[in-house]
């Protein structure tokens, strides 16, 4: 894409997997592109580095301990730092043209929300946020005229089949999924497996809590409850297909029997690339499928027995209110338990189960209604945990 005034970006969690993937196709068309915005957690060093690179106006580092790390390691650079909570929400207001939600789980509400309530384009990668707050986020939207582009792989693809003037003509949409690095073991042999092991995703090179997610499937749960969001079909109407290869990234079927799926190599450049560049198309010429070499794309029912994370996040998304605020805060906290080696893996659902089986549903009517269910299923989550571990631990949002 080449055009006289470069589209004006911001990238939230920019040091992230999503948000480095997307730079990348960035550093292809610079004249295309201009980099306003970054934020960060943590990672001050790659991050002052993009700051040096794409000389950004403005970027946030969320945790203000690294402030201070920040400013020394830019130097003298242009670019207006800040830090905290209200910093990344002056990110996502920051008036820019097109902004990625890559920040990890709720935390990127608020500075999605931002954008969408000013009205930019906003590639959604951030699942968390709609499975969080759908009703809120899509209501904003639809308020500001916000053009939500969905770079989640599965959603990307149904955005890209879904034909807008046949919107009556959908029978239901189809989310394939790996079935992750334990598709096809019995359930009991999950029950030692390692971080490592968990980590290890076969097809996807992705952050650290979405590769959990696709080894428990949960996922493909909150997937469906994205897809619920985006689209606007009702629980009952989006099915799941395991379809291990990655090549077909979701399909939509219509009343007529013809079923449209859009198909591509497993690289999250290319659904991020269609958002980028929407409603053009970027060139980018590094994953091409091989037909000739494509001779076994197989498909199958989910095992539900050995991953309840389906149901689970299902019964969510019928229960409705906030029930699939606490079903994502409760799995957000179980999988960062998970991943400093105090829960086992099968534990990781069970406790978010047991959170949500425990905990009242309210309505959510606005943000402060989700962001109250998020701290409450959070405590109860550490409670649960602190009961089958002996230990407390207290995390804030
Ligand atoms: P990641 O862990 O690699 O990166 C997360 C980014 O968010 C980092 O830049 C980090 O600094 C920032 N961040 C983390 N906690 C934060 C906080 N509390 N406040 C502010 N910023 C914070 O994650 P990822 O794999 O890039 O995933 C990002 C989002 O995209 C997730 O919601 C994930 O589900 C979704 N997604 C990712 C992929 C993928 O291939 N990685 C695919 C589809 C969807
Ligand atoms: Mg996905």
């Amino acid at each position: 894409m080449s055009s006289a005034t470069p589209r004006r970006l911001t990238i939230l969690g920019s040091t992230g997997s999503v948000g480095r993937s997307t730079l990348d196709l960035v550093r292809r068309d610079r004249a295309a592109y201009s980099v306003d915005v970054l934020t960060a957690y943590s990672n001050v060093a790659e991050l002052a580095e993009q700051i040096r690179e794409f000389e950004p106006a403005f970027a946030v580092i969320g945790d203000p301990a690294h402030y201070a790390g920040l400013k020394d390691a830019v130097g003298g650079a242009p670019t207006e730092l800040a830090s905290g909570k209200e910093a990344l929400i002056e990110a996502g207001r920051h008036p820019t043209d097109w902004v990625m939600a890559a920040i990890v789980g709720a935390a990127g509400l608020a500075p999605t929300l931002a954008a969408v309530e000013r009205g930019a384009m906003v590639s959604i990668a951030n699942k968390e946020c709609l499975v969080c707050a759908g009703d809120i986020v899509m209501a904003a939207a639809e308020r500001a005229n916000a053009i939500l582009l969905p770079s989640d792989s599965e959603h990307n693809a149904i955005f890209q089949v879904l034909e807008e003037r046949n919107r009556d003509g959908v029978e239901k949409l189809i989310l394939t999924a790996s079935g992750g690095p334990f598709r096809g073991w019995p359930r009991d042999r999950m029950a030692g497996v390692t971080r490592e092991q968990a980590l290890a995703h076969p097809n996807w090179d992705m952050g650290a809590k979405i590769s959990i997610d696709s080894a428990t499937m949960m996922n493909k749960g909150l997937e469906i409850i994205e897809a619920h969001h985006l689209f606007g079909l009702p629980e009952e109407r989006i099915d799941v297909v395991v379809h291990p290869q990655s090549i077909i990234h979701s399909m939509v079927q219509y009343r007529d029997g013809s079923v449209l799926a859009q198909m591509g190599s497993p690289d999250m450049r290319i659904p991020i690339a269609h958002t980028l560049a929407w409603p053009k198309r970027l060139h980018f010429p590094d994953c091409r499928l091989d037909f000739a070499t494509l001779n076994d794309l197989t498909f199958a029912e989910p095992d539900h027995a050995a991953f309840p994370s389906l149901s689970l996040a299902r019964q969510a998304l019928k229960t409705g209110g906030s029930a699939p605020t606490v079903l994502n805060a409760a799995n957000e906290v179980a999988v960062a338990h998970f991943l400093e080696d105090r829960i086992g893996f099968l534990e990781i659902v069970a406790i978010t189960e047991a959170v949500l089986g425990g905990t009242q549903i309210h309505p959510v009517r606005a943000l402060d209604d989700a962001i109250a269910a998020d701290r409450e299923a959070r405590a109860k989550t550490d409670e649960e945990i602190a009961r089958r571990t002996g230990t407390v631990q207290r995390r804030a949002l």
